[in-house]
């Protein structure tokens, strides 16, 4: 089996979800939209460009050459994207989301925090071949390179609202592990560059930390791979992000119970769930 991390999270969420998912590659049963992830989308590709090509030409960028990229990448981005604009929760229109992603670009390329983009190469693609003969892989946003050290920097980069926010750690402790096989070094530092916020935000790591997390990622592998079935773990989070979730059994229970509760509680006129 081959497992990246996004496989190896559904399981940490719900190991019936990842066999819905990964196993037997049902169709989803919420419709899905890519506006939620756009400004991150294309902020990203736009740094990837940067750090894999046009860095090496010219480092500093003029805002309107910033702008005339970004344009460019954004026509590409919504064509390969499917996105409702009437949806609950959409709140900005196409043109915003350009105008907020150029306003980011700008304002980190205008700072120190550019140098996280500089000596760094984006999109790597790691695998690694376990015992098993499974296949660990990942494709890791930035490895960024210190001028003066032999050291690497690892960085995830994230389009959310909120700092902190629907972030896992272990993401970057999985990019961490790769690294370490592949390249046997363990990152001098690790962790989130928020678009939004022009901050970097490090994940302490350490080779006792790593080490941890390989033993938890093994025994998960093996529950993956030799696993015969894959129980439901219903939780708040998991089943709210969840692209099964309007089908699922178990998610409605939560959402029963979640009402039940508020009834008892209230006057009976007010009552929802999830
Ligand atoms: S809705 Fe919840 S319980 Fe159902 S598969 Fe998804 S995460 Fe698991």
């Amino acid at each position: 089996m081959r497992i990246d991390y996004h496989k190896w999270r559904a399981f940490k969420d719900c190991p019936k979800k990842f066999h819905l998912q990964h196993i037997k590659k049902e169709p989803v049963t919420v419709p899905t939209n890519d506006y939620f992830k756009l400004y991150g989308v294309l902020t990203q590709r736009f740094f990837q460009m940067y750090c894999n090509i046009w860095r090496f030409k010219t480092p500093y960028l003029f805002p309107e050459i910033i702008r005339e990229r970004l344009e460019k990448l954004y026509r590409g981005v919504l064509l390969a994207s499917t996105v409702d604009w009437d949806a609950k929760g959409v709140k900005l229109t196409e043109e915003e989301v350009l105008e907020q992603s150029y306003a980011s670009i700008c304002a980190i390329m205008e700072s120190q925090n550019q140098n996280y983009f500089l000596n760094t190469k984006s999109e790597i693609t790691i695998e690694i071949k376990t015992r098993n003969n499974d296949v660990i892989n990942g494709r890791i946003d930035f490895i960024h390179h210190p001028p003066t050290s032999k050291d690497i920097i690892i960085i995830d980069g994230k389009g959310t609202e909120t700092l902190g926010k629907n972030i896992d750690k272990n993401q970057l402790f999985f990019y961490a592990l790769l690294c370490y096989f592949k390249y046997n070094i363990i990152p001098a530092q690790m962790g989130f560059f928020y678009y939004k916020f022009n901050t970097f935000a490090p994940i302490p790591i350490d080779v006792n930390s790593l080490n941890k997390f390989r033993a938890e990622l093994s025994l998960d592998i093996k529950s993956m791979t030799e696993g015969k079935n894959y129980p439901a773990t219903p939780g708040t989070k998991a089943c709210r992000y969840c692209l099964y979730k309007d089908k699922c059994s178990e998610a409605t229970k939560i959402k029963k119970k979640a009402t039940s509760k508020l009834e008892l509680d209230g006057d009976g006129l007010v009552s929802f769930g999830f």
